[in-house]
């Protein structure tokens, strides 16, 4: 299978200015035939504009779009044989649920029997059956979204372009909707590329994300791979909370960075390009954080990081403490089926974490 190499999509220095803004600078990154890809960034960072490039709504000012290795520049959007879906359905309101779905098909000019074929499997597909005939100003918001799903799919595209697709739903049917859109993309094997600015709903979805802000990539990766690796400290602090306290670099040994805290005690972490002798931080997940209380936080000795309790909140699935290191703010999250005694405001307690599960970073990052 030499084709297996060849990415279905392939985004070189994409560059586009609207007047002064600068929407995109130099956008690099590729997508796998059946891969599920998100683009994943704040508000204005530039999602939207590298779709419509995709889908030829808009013309890059500089770089490539290769689609299956041919140049997407000449083609014009609706040869781009491209599935698109938005944050409104904007389905038809005059016509029924199976006639917006076969509408990109009448488009093609595919043969009524065809496309009632078509329609029916794309029905069952997003779990509507049954609602052939219903009106399309009759559905509730997620099944309006399931329906323009069907509609993206149905001529078989070999990308689907979403912008921000559960954006208008509420957040349990997102969760769901998160799920149903994963599934369909496994069985028809159709390369996706979903944007988001919620993180949570990138993890939930992707193999890959992509993290951009002011229109540069960041960080592309696994979210395993971005969330426990991230390139920097805006990655970081943009996929969770992320504590980060100061110190120093007193040595490294094979890829341990051991750190002298501002408070004075000795700990260790991954490093992550620190220097020794160097300023640094260690940066650590709330949820890679243990506490230990009362006589175990005394046995710790000098090198404990003591910390005293300022807050705890009951969350339902976790416990959230916020804790005073030396005169940092340090958030931890523990599973609530470990209970602890001693968590009081005013409490002294000692943190530790395993070395992998910190990282040492340079003070810029
Ligand atoms: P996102 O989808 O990540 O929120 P956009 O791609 O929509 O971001 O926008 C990127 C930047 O380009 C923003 O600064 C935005 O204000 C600007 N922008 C987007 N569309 C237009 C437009 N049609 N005219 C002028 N500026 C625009
Ligand atoms: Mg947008």
């Amino acid at each position: 299978m030499p084709d297996r190499q060849l990415p279905r999509l392939r985004l070189r220095d994409l560059s586009h200015s609207f007047g002064a803004v600068r929407a995109l600078d130099g956008l690099s990154f590729d997508i796998a035939p059946g891969e599920y890809v998100t683009l994943l960034g704040p508000s204005g960072s530039g999602k939207s504009t590298t779709l419509a490039l995709i889908a030829g709504f808009l013309q890059q000012d500089a770089g490539s779009i290769e689609f299956d290795a041919r140049p997407l520049h000449r083609t014009p959007a609706h040869r781009r044989g491209i599935g698109l879906v938005f944050q409104a359905a904007q389905l038809l309101p005059h016509l029924s649920v199976a006639d917006n779905i076969a509408l990109p098909l009448k488009l093609r000019r595919v043969g009524r029997a065809e496309r009632d074929a078509a329609v029916t499997r794309m029905l069952d597909l997003v779990a509507l059956r049954g609602f052939a005939e219903r009106a399309s100003a009759s559905l509730s918001g997620g099944q309006a979204q399931r329906v323009a799903l069907a509609r993206a799919l149905v001529f078989e595209p070999r990308l689907v372009l979403l912008d921000e697709p559960l954006g208008a739903l509420d957040r349990q049917l997102r969760e769901t909707m998160q799920q149903e859109l994963r599934a369909v993309q496994r069985r028809l094997g159709v390369s996706m590329l979903h944007v988001t600015h919620d993180q949570a709903e990138a993890m939930a979805v992707s193999d890959r994300m992509a993290v951009i802000e002011a229109g540069r990539l960041r960080q592309i990766g696994t979210p395993r791979e971005v969330y426990e690796n991230p390139a920097d400290g805006f990655v970081a602090s943009f996929l969770g909370e992320d504590n980060r306290l100061p110190g120093r670099v007193e040595a490294i040994e094979d890829d341990v960075a051991f750190v002298r805290l501002a408070g004075g005690a000795l700990v260790e972490a991954r490093d992550a390009g620190v220097l020794a002798g160097g300023a640094c931080m260690v940066a650590i997940r709330p949820e890679r954080l243990a506490v230990m209380a009362g006589a175990m936080a005394a046995d710790m000795g000098d090198d404990a990081v003591a910390a005293v309790l300022r807050e705890s909140s009951f969350r339902g699935d976790h416990l959230r403490l916020v804790l005073d290191v030396a005169g940092i703010t340090v958030v931890v999250k523990r599973p609530t089926v470990v209970p602890l005694a001693g968590l009081v405001p005013g409490a002294t307690l000692a943190l530790a974490w395993q070395a992998q599960h910190a990282r040492a970073v340079p003070l810029a990052l």
